[in-house]
């Protein structure tokens, strides 16, 4: 390691810890004391590491660094939810969202800084492509968020941690970053890091097949699958990845995937826009694509923005939809007011540093009235 560019602890997960300690000439069991002070107890000064050897210690701080990213903003909503807003570099920042429920705690965070995909109605997608997150700054909004949540290292509830499940649906396409949200998702699971289960930690993807087929090989998790159209044509245009990997080999790829998934059933989320995915005729023909994969539907809300060209299905539109599907034995959860909000949160702001903190400022977050920030 170049001693100008000491190692970021946060971006290796057991394996590569644990090589980085073997060129130190030190044993495995060294690099699981540090992992388990570094993740589980939010430590991030090798001094502060007691039981860890002081000449190990002074090895570390001349090789080495634990370096989480910087929150740039911090709100907090009336029902607790609460957001950060995490520097990339420059003028970019990518958000993560935790959502406490009464028996859970969800945490949504971002793997990419704008994305490349363009779905029609993402505002991240409107942002166009930054760059890939680090593993160091995906696994750091975890970090981060049990630092902020003040519970690393402690349980609540029935022995668990406050931030019981992770969804990587925030802003970025997971799936074309797997080189660091593989060693990111490996800390998640890793009993001596945050020791989540597979069962509750979903990737989303909007379809990037040979991406859902290494997760499947190398860290199967739960997987959603953006679909937000019935048929190829609908498809290409809302989600244009589509036009590369289109719905047949689409299913046939989650079919593949749940061989290896710890659930056996794929989430298929569907963004519900007035007029033009949510017909009667759009509900049927999922109902066919439906027979052909084990899923369950998510219905979401569209959540508007400037000249996004949308707008959200009534109540009474999605309702109907829904039943549409429940009739044919579907399951089905639609996002309520409260995932609305969450929604919003979710690759939903766009634009530089500087105006997303005075937007949460001035205004809150779309929906979600301001109790107290910190910027
Ligand atoms: N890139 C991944 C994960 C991030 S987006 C993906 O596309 O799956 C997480 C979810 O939010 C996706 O289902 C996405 O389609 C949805 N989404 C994006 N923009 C939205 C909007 N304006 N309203 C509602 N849902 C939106
Ligand atoms: Fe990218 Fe997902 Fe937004 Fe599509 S919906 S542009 S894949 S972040």
């Amino acid at each position: 390691m170049p001693a100008d560019r000491p190692a970021n602890l946060l971006d290796l997960d057991a394996a590569s810890l644990q090589r980085h300690f073997a060129a130190l000439g030190e044993k495995p069991f060294r690099a699981t004391q540090v992992l388990r002070w570094i993740h589980q107890r939010g430590v991030a000064d090798f001094g502060a590491m007691t039981d860890v050897a002081k000449s190990l210690r002074a090895k570390l701080v001349d090789s080495a660094s634990i370096e989480p990213p910087v929150v740039v903003g911090d709100s907090v909503s009336a029902d607790g939810t609460r957001k950060w807003l995490i520097k990339v570099d420059g003028a970019n920042a990518v958000e993560s969202v935790y959502i406490p429920e009464p028996r859970r705690g969800t945490l949504c965070i971002s793997s990419q800084a704008g994305c490349v995909l363009d779905c029609a109605f993402c505002s991240t997608g409107k942002q166009g492509f930054n760059r890939n997150l680090s593993t160091a700054e995906i696994i750091g909004q975890l970090w981060i968020a049990n630092r902020e949540l003040g519970r690393h290292g402690e349980t609540h509830g029935k022995g668990e941690r406050i931030v019981t499940n992770v969804v990587m649906m925030g802003m970025g396409e997971p799936l074309l970053n797997l080189d660091n949200v593989i060693p990111a998702l490996r800390l998640m699971l890793d009993d001596n890091a945050y020791g989540l289960s597979r069962r509750r930690v979903t990737v989303s993807t909007s379809g990037v097949i040979p991406g859902m087929d290494r997760l499947a090989e190398e860290c199967p998790v739960a997987l959603a699958v953006s679909l937000h159209a019935s048929n190829d044509a609908l498809r290409d245009k809302l989600v244009p990845v589509n036009r590369k990997y289109p719905i047949k080999d689409l299913l046939a790829a989650c079919n593949r995937y749940l061989e290896r998934a710890p659930r056996d059933f794929v989430t298929f989320e569907y963004v519900m826009l007035d007029g033009i995915n949510d017909a009667d005729s759009n509900a049927k023909e999922l109902v066919a694509l439906a027979r052909k994969v084990k899923c369950k539907f998510n219905l979401i809300p569209f959540n508007p923005f400037p000249e996004s060209g949308f707008t959200r299905s009534g109540p009474d539109r999605i309702r109907r939809f829904a039943e549409i599907l429940q009739r044919a034995d579907i399951t089905v959860t639609t996002r309520k007011t409260r995932g609305e909000t969450i929604d919003a949160a979710c690759g939903q702001l766009a634009g530089d540093v500087a105006d997303r903190t005075r937007r949460t400022l001035k205004n809150g977050l779309p929906g979600i009235p301001v109790k107290e920030v910190r910027a």
